[in-house]
């Protein structure tokens, strides 16, 4: 079982949760980054900035 890392929400990975997939939490709306699987370990999504890239 997952949990939210900012509220403890039960955090659903889905059936084939990969490395790197965004979860959002459906208590809170904080994004979370699946940062290894088997178990599965989540991060804290970096925050999308507008100007990344160029
Ligand atoms: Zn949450």
């Amino acid at each position: 079982m997952n949990e939210c890392l900012e509220c403890g929400a039960t955090v659903d990975a889905g059936d084939d949760p990969m490395v790197g997939e965004i979860l959002a939490c459906a208590a809170c709306g904080v994004e979370l980054e699946i940062t290894q699987v088997g178990p599965i370990v989540l991060g804290l999504a970096p925050e999308i900035e507008e100007d990344w890239g160029e």
